[in-house]
């Protein structure tokens, strides 16, 4: 688990592998895309919030959120999730809310698009359609976290505000290849960057063509299956 300090308080994140995370903050915990493949959930703090950035069965998982969620859970999801009951809250990209508003722990969530802008299926349609998926920059005090979802670089981060700490996937089929998660990093550079997403990785060679002033984050996955 890393911390990072705020003007308002730390924030803790951990891995959990695949697209699976949770950050932890005033003692909320916000989980995002669990995912029962990679891990059990069992005996880890129940989640406060879910923020589920699209309906691909590896990011929207029902056996994790039923074993993650309590009575008051928010569940934050993406328009291709839908609704299929009131406990959930579709926010579509460039939507924006407050959850704890008026509480300390108040965390201000952006929805931004996720989408394929070069890769697609044999048919020739993407495998992530603009609109359908969401990644989130959420806004804790003065720091910023972005969890890009699946995505490849795309012309709208131009005009995402800075993150200090970002989550970008990195898989050469579904969203970015190396090349590509290396020019989309150092386009956005973050403080912190934690590539997510990946099947294999070559720290090293990330390390050497990153812009001087990221850091590269790479936690070992605890992964309990
Ligand atoms: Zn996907
Ligand atoms: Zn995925």
């Amino acid at each position: 688990m890393e911390n990072y300090k705020t003007r308002s308080g730390e924030i803790s994140i951990q891995v959990f592998g695949h697209a699976s995370l949770c950050i932890g903050w005033k003692g909320k915990n916000i989980y995002v895309d669990p995912y029962s493949e990679v891990r059990s959930y069992e005996g880890l703090p129940k989640a406060d919030v879910f923020l589920i950035t699209h309906n691909h069965c590896d990011h929207y998982d029902m056996d994790s959120v039923d074993e993650l969620e309590k009575k008051d859970s928010i569940l934050i999801v993406s328009r291709s999730v839908g609704q299929p009951d009131d406990r959930y809250r579709v926010m579509k990209n460039g939507d924006v809310c407050n959850i704890f508003e008026g509480e300390e722990s108040m965390i201000n969530v952006l929805a931004v698009p996720a989408y394929n802008v070069g890769k697609h299926k044999p048919d020739g349609t993407p495998f992530h359609s603009k609109g359908d998926g969401n990644g989130y920059i959420l806004t804790f005090g003065d720091f910023k976290i972005y969890i890009a979802g699946d995505t490849e670089e795309i012309p709208d981060m131009k005009y995402f505000p800075y993150s200090d700490l970002a989550f970008l996937p990195k898989d050469p089929v579904y969203t970015m290849s190396d090349e590509e998660f290396i020019a989309c990093a150092n386009f956005l550079r973050p403080k912190y960057l934690y590539p997510y997403h990946y099947g294999r990785i070559d720290i090293p060679m990330l390390k050497r063509y990153l812009d001087t002033g990221i850091t590269l984050v790479t936690p070992p996955v605890k992964t309990t299956l």
